[in-house]
């Protein structure tokens, strides 16, 4: 493994010195513990898309009470098929009027409390009803159509633990559990700085060897869909002065700093020195064994992490998905909960190189039943790739030839594990 820290300008990348993706996530998280920030407690509404910060447990049972799941009478079902005379009707919210008696029923509603002494439910479409006497079509069976108390939640049960995302089926739960209030821990905030002589703002019309900001627009996306809030720092340009004003800002405004360009090692890419300059422990990993993205660095300053990402977009976006996400997810408190896999069959050969880590973006499509993910190739300086695919697939550094028809999985853009 190579000795942390930033190479020097004209010093190359040597392929057998740098780290795997995953050997550098490891290295990285070792040398920068990141935990969640703190928590706080947010109204109900307020808490959807945030990181729960502890366990949600049953405080009871729920349902409290069996319930009946149609609309029908409830019977004893020891009373057999004989008729039932209509001793009530239970309405819903309410207690039933009383205990069910041996030969009689009650009309209930779907949702209704059932009363005691009753031990199923026949539907209305199964009896026929004459002069205040039920007649059932069925032999009741005990348990039918009844949702017996904590079906759906036991007291203790955890039915949210902490770390997961607060997504709608959650939310369902919180409300149900009387969580008017809800513990989630602090949105991390990022600073963005795009770091570049050729860019421009987006409002502008690029002239021949410039291009427009994309990579901000496209992290502060991305830090969203994390679960932190970016924040802007106005673009350096390649001139150490300013990356190290700009870093030094963003180090003062977020808990962490993500920049995009200069991260390689030409003479005017100045991030990792620049970041060397600024603290303890500065860079930890410079150069990734990986295709997008080699030109990455992984450094912090104290508890902050600052990590910068290529400047080519693909680069840039494929390693905060892959790499800079995994390690920032620390500081979101987030804990992914294993992903329903999905698989497709590889449309083309797909090609790699032995030893190397290669994120392949694709097109997937349904042809009937079956997937097929096509290759769009790997071109770091489009910035419009990543909007085009729709996945990616990963070729190992043990498996880096995939052929045509075999069966790949496909890592979706947007998050989860690789
Ligand atoms: P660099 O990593 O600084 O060598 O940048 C590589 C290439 O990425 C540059 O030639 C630019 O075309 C492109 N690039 C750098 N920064 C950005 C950005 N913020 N938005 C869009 N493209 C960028
Ligand atoms: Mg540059």
């Amino acid at each position: 493994m190579r000795a942390p820290g930033a190479l020097l300008p004209g010093q190359t990348f040597e392929p057998s010195a740098l780290l795997a993706p995953a050997q550098a996530i490891l290295v990285y998280r070792s040398r920068v513990p990141l935990g969640p920030l703190g928590v706080e407690r947010v109204p109900l509404d307020a808490a959807f898309g945030r990181i729960l910060a502890h366990d949600a447990a049953a405080d009871g049972r729920y349902p409290s009470h069996p319930r009946s799941t149609m609309d029908g009478f409830v019977v004893r079902s020891q009373d057999g098929q004989g008729e039932r005379r209509i001793v009530g009707e239970i309405r819903m919210g309410q207690v039933p009027p009383g205990p069910l008696g041996a030969g009689e029923t009650m009309r209930i509603p779907t949702g209704g409390a059932v009363p005691d002494g009753a031990d199923s439910v026949i539907p209305v479409e199964d009896t026929e009803e004459r002069d205040g006497i039920m007649h059932p079509g069925e032999m009741p069976v005990p348990g039918d159509a009844i949702t017996p108390a904590g079906e759906d939640m036991e007291p203790g049960d955890i039915v949210l633990a902490a770390g997961r995302r607060i997504d709608g089926a959650a939310m369902g739960v919180l409300a149900t559990l009387g969580f008017s209030q809800v513990p989630v821990f602090r949105r991390p905030r990022f600073a963005i700085i795009s770091t570049g002589d050729e860019l421009v703002d987006p409002s502008q019309k690029p002239g021949v060897g410039q291009v427009r900001d994309s990579n901000r627009y496209a992290l502060a996306g991305a830090l969203r869909e994390l679960g932190a809030e970016p924040i802007h720092i106005p673009r350096a340009t390649d001139e150490p002065g300013q990356t190290e004003d700009a870093i030094r800002r963003g180090l003062e405004l977020a808990d962490g700093v993500l920049l995009t360009g200069g991260s390689s090692v030409g003479v005017r890419d100045l991030v990792p020195r620049v970041i060397d300059r600024l603290g303890e422990p500065g860079v930890v990993v410079h150069g990734l064994r990986v295709r997008p993205g080699k030109p990455t660095v992984l450094a912090a300053i104290g508890a902050k992490p600052v990590i910068g990402l290529p400047g080519n977009p693909t680069s840039a976006m494929m390693i905060f998905r892959t790499i800079a996400a995994p390690i920032l997810r620390g500081m979101t408190g987030e804990v992914l909960r294993p992903s329903a896999k999905a698989f497709a069959r590889a449309g083309t050969e797909f090609k790699g190189r032995a030893g190397w880590t290669w994120f392949v973006p694709v097109v997937v499509t349904a042809e009937g039943p079956n997937r097929v993910a096509s290759s769009l190739g790997i071109h770091s300086s489009h910035t419009s790739l990543l909007a085009r695919a729709n996945g990616f697939i990963v070729l190992t550094e043990d498996r880096p030839i995939v052929r045509q028809g075999d069966q790949i999985e496909v890592h979706t853009l947007s998050g989860g594990d690789i």
